[in-house]
């Protein structure tokens, strides 16, 4: 069983490499930015409160994120492993997470972040945005986005530091050259 969070700001291409290490390991994608998108459109309870903080590039509470992922994490069982996209975002998440997976018999592998620079991150999603339907796809909510991430997210990288199991990668350049980057440290770190 392989477990990775792939980590890095809005806009690094967490949820394109996901897609293509889905295929590749046959893992299970756990994105929460999914999840609680579909709680919007199924317009719960926990949607309906999402998406205000969603809307203006705030994180959702700890408490309704780690609720969500208890509901959601054994759904699956029987997976290969997961993809953890979006998720944990937070130090208390991330203690959250080594929790529930150590009562599991499972752990985190490996946390692979994407390093893209800021300006690449905004033009990226600008461009995501023509066709995303998103309304945190706009630039005022984008920068709100990349500033909470380095407040709030970027922090959780001292805690996988610590457990050596954390591994940066250069999200710039194409699709197909940063997926080979991020199977060769998989391969390196995992195998
Ligand atoms: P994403 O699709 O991962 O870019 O997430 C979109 C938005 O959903 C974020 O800007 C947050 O408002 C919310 N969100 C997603 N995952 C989390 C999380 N782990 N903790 C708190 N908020 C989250």
């Amino acid at each position: 069983m392989i477990n990775l969070v792939l980590f890095g700001p809005p806009g690094s291409g967490k949820g394109t490499q996901s897609e293509k290490l889905i295929e590749k390991y046959g893992l299970t994608h756990f994105s929460t930015g999914d999840i609680l998108r579909d709680e919007i459109s199924g317009k719960t309870d926990l949607g309906m409160k999402a998406r205000a903080y969603m809307d203006c590039g705030e994180l959702v509470p700890d408490k309704d994120v780690i609720a969500m992922v208890i509901k959601n994490l054994d759904k699956h069982q029987g997976s290969k492993g997961f993809i953890f996209d979006g998720f944990p975002r937070t130090k208390a998440q991330a203690r959250f997470l080594r929790h529930e997976l150590t009562d599991r018999d499972m752990r985190i592998n490996l946390m692979i972040a994407l390093n893209v620079e800021r300006e690449e991150l905004i033009t990226r999603i600008l461009k995501r945005g023509e066709n995303s339907g998103r309304p945190d796809d706009e630039r005022s909510v984008i920068e709100k986005r990349i500033e909470v991430y380095h407040k709030q997210s970027a922090p959780i990288i001292e805690f996988y530091k610590m457990m050596h199991k954390f591994i940066s990668v250069d999200g710039k350049g194409g699709i197909e050259d940063i997926f080979k980057r991020i199977c060769d440290t998989i391969e390196r770190s995992i195998a």
